[in-house]
């Protein structure tokens, strides 16, 4: 099965791509992780990435969507893959459909509503360990009282330089004005299924996967 995770910035698609993935048995990837990877790793696609990410911009469409369709290429078998972030713009949705006009398409496309004033307060606030990158609240989910992951290894906690306020404003903005069409497209399409991401982890879970049912 071939899926892509839509929703605002901290909507809770990373916590809810492992799930999923797991659950469907399909490989994932999120395509701010694999520019946060080529910025650890120091390499020119990485130090281009900064630049925008630092400024909560989109990375332009062109490394975009060769990036992440290099790694359908080379990482997802014909069991499908699930994607977490990407498409973000009308084009890099085109250029996946083009990618996957042999491969009969997505079969679905969720998407995780989550109010504005509830997204800036999950933003600012949320922490992200370095090693397994599972992500923390210091308000409303706060790490063990060491500050070190409680799900890994006891992994360093980090504040992402573009989950502070300056950022978080530009992130949504640039939602709101890229990458929420894609919502109409993918209605338009019949694939798109909706989800209220403001209930407990457990249960947005369980409707998505309840919402993956039906796809072909
Ligand atoms: P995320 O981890 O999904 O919040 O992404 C962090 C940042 O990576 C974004 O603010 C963008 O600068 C960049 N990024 C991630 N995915 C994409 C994408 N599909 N298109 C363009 N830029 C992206």
């Amino acid at each position: 099965m071939k899926v892509v995770l839509l929703g605002p910035p901290g909507a809770g698609k990373g916590t809810q791509a492992a799930r999923i993935a797991e659950y469907l048995n399909v490989p994932s990837v999120a395509s701010g992780d694999l520019f946060r990877d080529h910025q650890k790793r120091d390499t020119e696609l990485g130090r281009l990435a900064r630049s925008y990410m630092q400024r909560g911009v989109l990375v332009p469409d062109e490394v975009t969507i060769s990036m992440v369709t290099e790694w359908i290429e080379t990482e997802a078998g014909d069991g499908g893959f699930l994607l977490d972030g990407f498409p973000r713009t009308l084009g890099q949705a085109e250029a996946l459909d083009g990618a996957l006009s042999n491969a009969d398409g997505l079969d679905r496309v969720l998407y995780i509503r989550v109010a504005n004033d509830e997204l800036v307060r999950r933003l600012t606030g949320r922490l992200v360990c370095r090693e397994c990158g599972v992500t923390f609240h210091r308000v409303s989910n706060p790490p063990p009282a060491d500050g070190a992951c409680g799900d890994c290894d006891g992994g360093e906690l980090y504040e992402r330089e573009d989950d502070r306020p300056e950022a978080v404003g530009k992130r949504l903005e640039v939602y709101f004005s890229e990458t929420a069409p894609l919502i109409d497209y993918y209605r338009e399409a019949g694939i798109l299924r909706e989800v209220d991401g403001e209930q407990s982890i457990e249960d947005v879970g369980q409707e998505l996967v309840e919402k993956l049912g039906g796809a072909s």
